[in-house]
């Protein structure tokens, strides 16, 4: 039986705070070119701040630096989002894409189009995979955990849901739309939900520590049992 792998992105292919780092770098560039702020302390300031929580983190620093508005601070959002990112695949992303290279492979991601999309092209990803899903293009109803862009993968390959296997780290919203289907369900065990303990219902049906436990009995034996 063939499998179709499909991988979640955010701290599943790669870590999730280097692209925020990489944002903030972005911005305190900006900082530094419209207000002649220092880019170096802006960046330190942003990167401290992320620590009190992600909501208006540029609100903050901004009326910090004395530049606040909310014309500056959606600026500095879509400098953010528009921005050129630099991140890099986890080494053993990168390894299990090489060997799962004859499969069949997806990714389907939640977030912002653009900014989902440029996280894809920076990791080259495009060229990876059969397609990237980035689910808000096909509306806000159809994020996760709708299962609507895993259907569209089992159209696409012919496949049903027990040759599908999903490959995700968020237990709040990766596993639970799919599971009851009968897809296929991996959670790896990294990124800021690693400890999270939800009920059963949430729970993937498989744990891993990190994708170098993807290897090709794991796969088989997933296959091979119930979801
Ligand atoms: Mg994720």
């Amino acid at each position: 039986m063939m499998a179709v792998v499909v991988f979640d992105l955010d701290d599943t292919l790669y870590d999730e705070l280097t692209y925020v780092r990489s944002g903030f770098r972005a911005v305190a560039q900006f900082l530094q070119r419209s207000w002649n702020l220092p880019a170096e302390p802006c960046y330190q300031r942003l990167v401290m701040r992320l620590a009190g929580g992600r909501g208006s983190i540029f609100d903050d620093v901004l009326q910090e630096f004395g530049v606040y508005s909310r014309k500056n601070v959606r600026q500095c959002l879509s400098v953010y989002r528009r921005h050129q990112p630099e991140i890099c695949l986890f080494p053993a992303a990168e390894d299990c894409l090489r060997w799962l290279a004859p499969f069949p492979l997806y990714i389907v991601t939640d977030g912002n189009k653009l900014v989902q999309h440029n996280k894809i092209i920076a990791l080259g990803l495009k060229e990876r995979v059969r397609h990237c899903y980035i689910t808000h293009r096909y509306g806000i109803k159809n994020a996760k955990p709708s299962p609507y862009c895993f259907w569209k993968i089992c159209e696409r390959e012919q496949v049903d849901p027990g040759q599908v296997i999903y490959v995700a780290d968020n237990p709040r919203k990766d596993f639970v739309g799919i599971k009851p289907l009968g897809f296929k369900t991996v959670r790896i065990l990294q990124g800021q939900y690693k400890d999270l303990v939800l009920e059963e219902r949430f729970e993937a049906r498989w744990r891993i520590q990190s994708l170098t436990g993807l290897t090709p009995e794991f796969l088989q034996q997933v296959l091979e049992n119930e979801p």
